[in-house]
């Protein structure tokens, strides 16, 4: 393809890790496909990602290069603290964590709006993936004549359960908040009860904000979905059914980073050499070690993490544990048994900060995931055939933790009832030891789970599922780049 028929995709993810990552992996797969990306963000999250991002261009000369644009986000002009420009400000400066600063950041996207208008209108890309929390990308993006594509960051099932609850609201017709019901006209009778449905303020400002969202989607070129069609394939055929306009499974994502350093690279600096993190890895027996996460929002107080070392001690397992600590705690860890890390030497990692997630899922030491079922981990989880602890926290995580445990049946749940905010559930030791057991054990599970990870790999090969949807929107958007040159000509 010549230099002038090349596809320039713009990627504006929103400014959380979790959206930050599978947007650089989207970048690359695009650029796999023959097209140039250029990922927008702020000067702090664009440092993130220079390095993965140079060193992506280095090691592939044959590929386009990808670039990032960088955006003006005056934070304190905003009324957001000086520095705010991702939300791991918020987990590093629990003080500043309340619910007020979040939102007024999440809304305070509307900032870009400007600079986003004159770029579309001088670059003219010929596409705009743009997060769902951009709402008026839509139709800024249409007044350029640019396809705007959303991508959520989540999979299909949860994006189909929120549907069916906001349609039927069936939490309305159950005598109490933890009365078990099933979700309507969602395949598969899923059990849910109302305190881990999200959403269902809808007067609220977020609420409408989740609206105008919606809409943006309906009216927008399509979704882009990290998942592949294996995986959850009556939840993707009911979402491009009867919930979206358009979909393309293109994941998962993170399977297209081959390369250690690649995977090493995800995200922020790793708290752990790599190296020394394989080396422990490689002094274990297969499939022996679990490894903890809570992905990238969430601290637990004290006296939960003092309860999940006991119980990953009482279940006799080797472990590695990130621990999601600010430093503010001073030089006593009180949030671990006195005497623990020494007394699980050699049994026991704990990775205080940031994990090299991908690369100790796909060692094969590691036998089991604890996740706090966020999309990008539980996708990762899959990708490397791991049965899972489930344990939500927020968000849609209670929706993709029923995938786990009620459609795919990789998984157990550790137990939790509640969304942590406002008041969470308190897990005891005796739990957190029951469902490690029960999955490291779990050979059934083990099995189903392997074989979805070999399904995740032929999605991404040559001529699979996600690599043929891919194919077939790099196609679409040649094509409406064609319709747009002889509209111009005619
Ligand atoms: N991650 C990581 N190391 C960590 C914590 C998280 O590499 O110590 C990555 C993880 O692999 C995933 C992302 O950060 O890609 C977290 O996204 P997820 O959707 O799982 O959770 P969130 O933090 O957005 O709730």
């Amino acid at each position: 393809m010549g230099e002038a028929t090349k596809l320039h995709i713009f990627l504006f993810p929103y400014m959380a890790h979790g959206h930050m990552i599978p947007t650089l992996d989207m970048a690359k797969l695009f650029s796999t496909k023959g097209a140039k990306s250029t990922i927008l963000t702020t000067p702090l999250n664009a440092k993130i990602l220079e390095n993965p991002i140079k060193s992506f261009n280095q090691d592939n000369p044959g590929l386009e290069d990808i670039t990032i644009h960088i955006l003006h986000f005056p934070c304190t002009e905003l009324g957001l603290p000086q520095g705010c420009e991702n939300t791991d400000f918020f987990f590093s400066n629990p003080d500043l964590n309340t619910g007020d600063l979040n939102r007024k950041f999440l809304l305070s996207m509307e900032y870009f709006k400007e600079q986003l208008e004159q770029l579309l209108q001088t670059v003219k890309p010929d596409c705009l993936v743009a997060n769902m929390f951009l709402p008026w990308a839509t139709k800024l993006a249409e007044k350029f004549g640019v396809p705007r594509l959303v991508f959520h960051g989540t999979g299909y099932f949860s994006l189909c359960a929120s549907h069916c609850l906001r349609l039927h609201k069936p939490y309305k017709n159950v005598a109490s908040s933890s009365e078990p019901f099933v979700i309507p006209e969602l395949p598969g009778d899923i059990v849910i009860t109302e305190e881990q449905v999200i959403e269902k303020e809808e007067e609220s400002v977020m609420g409408k904000f989740m609206k105008e969202l919606r809409d943006s989607e309906r009216s927008s070129f399509g979704v882009l979905v990290n998942s592949f069609h294996e995986l959850e394939p009556a939840y993707s055929d009911f979402y491009k059914s009867s919930v979206a306009k358009r979909a393309w499974s293109i994941g998962p994502l993170s399977l297209g980073n081959r390369e250690f350093k690649e995977k090493a690279e995800r995200g922020k600096k790793a708290s752990i050499d790599e190296h020394e993190c394989l080396k422990w890895l490689d002094s274990k027996r297969r499939e022996s070690v679990i490894y903890l996460s809570f992905g990238t929002m969430l601290s637990f107080n004290n006296e939960q993490l003092v309860e999940i070392a006991t119980g990953l001690e009482m279940s006799g397992h080797d472990f590695i544990w990130v621990v999601n600590k600010s430093g503010s705690q001073g030089d006593k860890e009180e949030w671990l048994p006195e005497g623990f890390e020494e007394k699980m030497k050699g049994r026991g990692l704990i990775i205080r900060g940031w994990a090299p997630q991908v690369v100790i899922l796909d060692h094969q030491a590691v036998g089991g995931f604890l996740t706090h079922c966020g999309w990008n981990s539980l996708l990762e989880g899959v990708a490397s055939g791991l049965p899972m602890v489930t344990w939500p926290i927020g968000a849609e995580q209670f929706y993709n933790e029923k995938l786990v445990t009620q459609v795919l049946k990789t998984g157990v749940s550790v137990g939790v009832k509640k969304m942590m905010k406002p008041d969470g559930d308190f897990i005891t030791k005796e739990k957190v030891e029951k469902a490690v057991r029960e999955v490291m054990a779990g050979e059934e599970m083990r099995k189903r789970a392997k074989q979805l990870a070999d399904m995740a790999k032929d999605a991404v090969r040559e001529g699979g599922s996600s690599d043929i949807e891919v194919n077939r929107l790099m196609e679409e958007l040649k094509l409406v780049r064609l319709q747009k040159e002889e509209e111009k000509r005619s």
